[in-house]
């Protein structure tokens, strides 16, 4: 008999399924014995009947977790039985075979309900369990309708998608890099993107136009509850030809059709968005990505809104790994290849302080989902900005590569990135961005799960010509 996944069962009522899965709940009456089964597409009520005798005694020594196949009839309850809380509540399946594929041992921790009572450390490190929480197969499949979504909307509208290196050059978008020894190169080192910020640029220079990339983005920075260490996903988009509004109705329009295409029980406040300068926005609430929300206490209220006019510098602090010298007073205050406003190119030469910046932010509920920009676009400002933010000849020298590019016609050009994980989280009212990543890690950089990072051998580290320092008991494999 063909498997029917548990979804799927109404079509089937007074006819004989087979269906597979895991036991949550096993509940002995007696006489009757219920078994709550679920797969991937939700849970069901089996019940053995007394008349099954055979079934009874195999139905004895089943636990929470185990892997079963049932076959059986699928019922319609009594209206008196009838649960209108779950989507199977008005049906069960009485149980004519029983097979068990795996036992299971009993699971380190309750893998019904939430979950958010239970140390996270310990939810991490058998996350193999953790996401079997109906919560979170909703998150990860959520995830993967995002993404579909995403390629299907751009594609049809002249987007490119284009995987760019993950093994690549120090990118500056202002956290610490992750270096990765390289083997035949000794003594020099690849970098983790931060994000893909130059390459995009460089398509644009290479004629693509319109490019997007679900991008894997390494920053080595602390984590924080709208922030995963290590590593999270953005939506990355770049286009030429463009002005800034052409990037906000591109995204606006996106955003809003994915939400009442995927997730029709949320509603968007207010469309079209409403937009903020970066002044209004901290005058009015102390804050440039401010939550709009009409009612806070509704789960399916979602407030997008934009914040542009930022000033194009910040004042630089010691937190700012963007290479500059560490001797100038400015930092970018979104990344160095965000353009000035137009009408302000003149004071980058009087006070760069008063500068804007064609710098856009998207927020969603009190969170900065997105950033973007117009980029620079002519060598020259692009040299000043530089000089503004104090790099040396070295470390302009670091971007020849983009003003070599940018000698041979590039197009105006800007663009976009929402990160996935943190739209998601508050799409779906997570308290966590860890809880919308299959693998996240835990707060002190570590795959609980896998054990990672683990130690290289001496062997590994003599080939790499690296040695490791002993600085505290905890390096692995220090000499
Ligand atoms: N690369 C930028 C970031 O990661 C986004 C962008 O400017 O498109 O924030």
């Amino acid at each position: 008999m063909k498997r029917v996944f548990i979804d799927e069962l109404h079509q089937y009522i007074e006819k004989p399924v087979l269906i597979k899965g895991w036991v949550s709940v096993r509940r002995d009456h007696g006489k009757l014995v219920f078994f709550d089964i679920r797969d991937v597409s939700g849970h069901v009520q089996t019940v053995l009947l007394p008349s099954h005798k055979d079934l009874k005694s195999s139905a004895e020594e089943i636990r929470s977790e185990w892997v079963v196949e049932i076959e059986g009839l699928v019922h319609a309850r009594p209206e008196k039985l009838v649960n209108k809380d779950e989507p199977n509540g008005d049906i069960e399946i009485e149980a004519t075979s029983l097979t068990v594929i795996n036992p299971s041992l009993t699971p380190p921790f309750d893998l019904r309900g939430d979950g958010m009572d239970i140390n996270e450390e310990l939810r991490l490190k058998h996350r193999h369990l953790d996401l079997r929480r109906p919560r979170m197969l909703r998150n990860m499949r959520a995830q993967a309708m995002v993404g579909k979504f995403v390629r299907e909307y751009l594609t049809a509208r002249r987007f490119t998608e284009v995987s760019t290196p993950i093994l690549t050059k120090t990118t500056p978008e202002g956290a610490r890099d992750f270096l990765v020894p390289a083997r035949k190169v000794p003594g020099s080192f690849y970098a983790l993107p931060q994000s893909p910020q130059q390459y995009k640029q460089l398509l644009m220079v290479a004629g693509i136009e319109r490019y997007f990339q679900l991008a894997r983005c390494f920053r080595d920075e602390d984590p924080r509850a709208d922030r995963a260490y290590g590593e999270f996903t953005q939506l990355d988009i770049e286009m030429s030809f463009v002005e800034q509004e052409d990037i906000l109705v591109l995204a606006e329009g996106l955003f809003t059709d994915m939400v009442e295409a995927l997730f029709p029980e949320k509603h968007i406040s207010e469309k079209p968005w409403p937009r903020l300068t970066h002044r209004d926005a901290v005058v009015k609430y102390g804050t440039d990505k401010p939550d709009l929300r009409k009612n806070k206490e509704d789960p399916n209220e979602l407030a997008f809104a934009w914040t542009l006019d930022f000033p194009l510098f910040t004042e630089q602090s010691e937190d700012d790994f963007f290479h500059g010298s560490g001797k100038a007073t400015f930092a970018p205050s979104h990344h160095m290849f965000t353009s000035p406003h137009p009408e302000d190119v003149t004071l980058l030469d009087t006070d760069p302080t008063l500068v804007r910046g064609l710098q856009h932010d998207m927020v969603l509920n009190g969170f900065e989902v997105g950033g973007g920009s117009i980029r620079i676009h002519d060598a020259k400002i692009q040299k000043k900005v530089f000089d503004l933010i104090g790099f040396n000849e070295t470390q302009k020298a670091e971007f020849n590569h983009m003003l070599d590019a940018f000698s041979y016609g590039v197009p105006p050009h800007g663009g976009i990135a929402p990160g996935i994980d943190r739209f998601l989280m508050a799409l779906l009212g997570e308290q966590s961005v860890r809880e919308v990543i299959a693998f996240p890690m835990t707060g002190n950089g570590r795959l609980a799960t896998m054990g990672v990072p683990t130690s290289a051998s001496f062997e590994q580290l003599q080939e790499l010509g690296i040695i490791a320092i002993k600085k505290n008991k905890e390096l692995p494999n220090a000499i």
